[in-house]
């Protein structure tokens, strides 16, 4: 017993001087990295400029279920003020994908449409839901195994908003990846219904875009049990420097978000830059981390 008092004692001692800056530090950059501290010199990936305020989930939250252990959440810091912009158009994709999740039997996203459900039936969510529906045809409902599932409201997405979600998401990913802030308009995006996309791989399969998404070092991480954010990274030397090509491919419950841009290599911060870059070889490719592993690239929040 007195063992282990003394061994007890002895572990509580105070670390020797010199072990303390290295802890600090440490302590430091753990709590920034779980977003507790919020140094003022923190660049928005929104707007490129110093001094976020918050920091944004990629994907939003209000497009995933409800945070779990299971599936970590990535943010990038932002100002409250960009951000802000953007929140309609969650709103509109949130109500546009939900509802046909839960209508596909993702049990998951049954606790969301609830919330939707409600928001409608108030005045706000009201003027939303007949916008919603202004352009709207019965459709016959299929399952993803193409079996009649009766008809249903089929409604003709405002791709445009879509699209700027879509983007939205591609420029945070890109951020936590890279440390890069992209413009929004450098990004190419389609956004597609996931029940297409076997057959659209399959008809342009030799595609780039397709290619790169299905090469085995591209990165993934689920997000949700039918979310999950893929992106590859491939550098390409250039006359005035490198360039690096990227691919990403958002899956949102029933949607697809096909993206690409090319990102400069001096706008990335090499030394945040989550992925081995080899500069001996002509060209240069991701792949996660120094041991080929998915990079730990995670706020649990
Ligand atoms: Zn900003």
């Amino acid at each position: 017993m007195r063992w282990s008092m003394a061994f007890l004692a002895n572990s509580l001692k105070p670390k020797k001087a010199a072990q303390r800056p290295l802890i600090q530090a440490l302590a430091l950059k753990k709590m920034t990295e779980m977003g507790l501290i919020r140094s003022s010199k923190t660049i928005c990936y929104l707007c490129g400029n110093q001094a976020a305020d918050s920091r944004d989930h990629v994907p939003p939250k209000a497009l995933l279920p409800p945070a779990s252990d299971d599936y970590p959440r990535i943010t990038a810091p932002a100002h409250i003020m960009c951000n802000s912009n953007a929140s309609a158009d969650e709103e509109y994709v949130r109500d546009l994908i939900i509802p046909e999740a839960a209508l596909f039997g993702h049990k998951e996203a049954e606790s969301s449409f609830e919330k939707i459900w409600r928001a409608w039936s108030r005045d706000a969510g009201w003027k939303r839901y007949q916008r919603f529906l202004k352009d709207h045809v019965i459709v016959e409902l299929k399952t993803p195994e193409g079996l009649y599932a009766g008809k249903g409201i089929g409604i003709k997405p405002e791709i445009e908003r879509v699209k700027r979600v879509g983007r939205k998401i591609v420029r945070g990913v890109i951020f936590h990846d890279a440390q890069a802030v992209v413009a929004e308009t450098d990004i190419v995006a389609a956004p597609l219904p996931v029940r297409d996309v076997s057959s659209i791989k399959t008809k342009d399969s030799r595609e780039r875009y397709w290619q790169s998404l299905s090469d085995p070092s591209c990165l993934h991480t689920m997000c949700g049990p039918a979310s999950a954010l893929r992106r590859v990274y491939i550098g390409h030397p250039f006359d005035q420097g490198i360039v690096i090509e990227s691919h990403f491919a958002i899956i949102l419950w029933t949607l697809y978000f096909a993206a690409s841009v090319m990102i400069p290599l001096d706008s990335v911060k090499k030394e945040d830059f989550k992925f081995s870059i080899d500069e001996t070889s002509g060209e240069w490719i991701r792949s996660g981390g120094k041991n080929g592993q998915q990079p730990a690239a995670v706020d649990r929040q």
